[in-house]
Order: C-alpha cells, then structure tokens, then sequence
C-alpha cells in the first residue's frame, strides 16, 4: 500500500513524504488521534517507504523489503504491542538491545510502538531513555489515541502528527468501491463508525443492527420487566465483555441523537439516520437535562472500564443512574 491509497490522511502522509523526499526525517514521530483511522497503517507505509528499494518517499509493494515488512518478518522495522494490557518494561529492554545493533538489511530500523498509552510507568521512563538518546539509524514511531495521558517529556521530543476523523462521504466511497457495499447500507455503517475506517470497514451489519436494538431498549423502556430488567439486562451486558465497547457506543450515539433532535433542526450530525422517526418519538419524552445526564453517564462508565473497573459493577451502576434520570427510580 502507497501513501496515496491511505484515505482522509492526505495532511499526514504528506509531511511524512516531504520529509522522504528531502532527506530530513527525524528519530521520532507520535502518531495521534481517535482508534481505527490509518495510524498503523501510515507507520507500516512509512516503514516501507524509508527502506524500500524502488521507490524514493513511497514503497512500491513489490520490492523484497517492502514484502518483509507487511509480512511482519523485516529484520529491521519491529512492532511493539501491549503483551496483555500494558507494554512492559521487558518489552522496552528487548528494544534498548534491539536498537544497539547496526542495521541488518535495510537502510533504516523502524520501531513501531502501539500504543503507547497503554504502557506501565516503569516502561515508560525506561522508553524516555531512549527517547532522549535516540540510536543512530532508527526511526521510533509511537501511536496514541489519547495525547493528553502521555508525560510531557514524551510529547516534546517527538514530531506529532495528527489524525482526523474521516467525513461520512470518505468512508462511504470506500466501503461502495472495495467490499461493493449498496448505498444506504454504507451510509448507515459509515454513520455508526463514527468516523473510524478501520471500525467501518470490520463492522458486521446484522451484529450491528442487534446492539443497537438492545441500546435503545435502554432508552425506550429501560424497566420493559420490572426493576429487575436493570439488573437482567446489566447481567447480558456484563457477559457480552468484549462487545461493551460497541454497545456504549451506541448507547452514546443514541443520545447524542436524541439531543441534537431536541435542539436543531438540521439533521446533518444525526448518526442513526434511519431511526429518526422512534427518535422524535423518545426525543419528546425526555427532557434535555436528563438525555444530557445519561449521556454523562455512558461517557464515565466507557472511562471507568478504560481504566479496568469492574465490568459488571460499572454496568449494573449505569443501568441503574439511567434509570433514575428517566424517572423509574
Ligand atoms: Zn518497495
């Protein structure tokens, strides 16, 4: 994949190519913006791009180095990854000797670090280490969907580049042209992406469409059984761990909808598109105050999990403030 095929991140790999093309790349680069939006990717292209053999600021695909890198099996462009939740000091060490030793094939050493919030505190000042003495001939590339969590010493000794959302329109184009998607179903997986390509692109509809069902039976009729609903329901949820994510998400959306159809008219921001009639029906219900709390709540619950509270507990505590926003409490 060349620069050029990375879509909606023109302003990123165009700096990274000029600084190809002029000779000035620098030890190290931070990679930032929301999760699934061509991070990883640009770093891999870039990966190639300083160590392919054909071409001069792109990779060309074809060339040996170019192959190894996208097979994961260059000896000298590396991808660190959390080993389990968190990147570990061992893991840096591993790097620290990596980095000593000279190129072995290529023309640059690559270190790809994804991500780098996700990094114990003793890794991290073992990492600013070799931050501030960056070893000849390696490029360190960090990611990071959250810039604001990272030490400042980190932040200032990189070169930050930033990545956008993708607009609806991109995302649809995509999805229409390579996997031959119809047009109002890429509208609606390109609305419910919430910008992220790489989220549009892995979405399954029906899954999809389920989730949302369920997120908005939470906010049509939260206590449909009784006030043990909450806890059922909660209980469903907690089970379901690794689709949460999706599930707040929509939840969150839902909101966010309802709020939007309360306050304007323009209809060009609302997500679920296709559900605008229910929404009208829920928006005239709730009062802005108590979709503005609920909102509230989905967002500290999507924080609390992000930092490993308990999933059940943090479930059954939202379901149960919703509850209580909306009057059934
Ligand atoms: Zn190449």
């Amino acid at each position: 994949m060349s620069f050029k095929d990375i879509i909606g991140q023109n302003r990123a790999w165009t700096i990274l190519q000029n600084t190809l093309r002029n000779g000035s790349v620098g030890h190290a680069y931070l990679f930032f913006g929301p999760e699934g939006i061509g991070k990883r990717l640009t770093a891999i292209t870039f990966a190639k791009a300083l160590n392919c053999l054909n071409e001069k600021g792109d990779s060309c695909d074809e060339c040996n180095s170019c192959r190894k890198i996208e097979g994961g099996n260059h000896p000298d462009v590396i991808i660190i990854n959390p080993e389990g939740v968190y990147i570990k000091i061992e893991q840096i060490r591993r790097l620290q000797r990596m980095v000593n030793f000279k190129v072995y094939e290529g023309r640059r050493k690559v270190v790809i670090l994804d991500s780098i919030n996700e990094m114990t505190d003793e890794a991290s000042n073992s990492f600013l280490k070799t931050l501030e003495e960056p070893p000849d001939e390696t490029i360190l590339i960090l990611l990071s969907t959250n810039i604001h969590t990272l030490l400042p010493t980190i932040i200032s000794r990189c070169q930050g580049i930033r990545f956008n959302l993708l607009p609806v329109e991109s995302i649809m184009e995509v999805l229409i042209k390579k996997k031959g998607v119809g047009i109002e179903e890429a509208r609606l997986i390109a609305s419910l992406s919430n910008g992220r390509l790489g989220k549009a692109i892995s979405i399954d509809i029906e899954t999809t469409l389920k989730d949302r069902g369920d997120a908005f039976s939470i906010l049509s009729d939260p206590l449909a059984e009784g006030v043990c609903s909450i806890f059922s329901k909660a209980d469903i949820w907690a089970k379901d761990g690794d689709n949460i994510h999706d599930l707040l998400d929509h939840l969150s959306n839902l909101c966010r909808d309802i709020a939007i159809l309360k306050s304007s008219r323009n209809h060009d921001f609302i997500v679920n598109l296709d559900m605008i009639d229910e929404l009208r029906l829920l928006s005239e219900r709730l009062s802005f105050s108590t979709v503005q709390n609920i909102f509230q709540t989905v967002q500290n619950t999507i924080i609390f999990l992000k930092k490993n509270a308990n999933l059940h507990l943090s479930i059954e505590v939202m379901m149960m403030r919703i509850g209580e926003e909306m009057g059934y409490l």
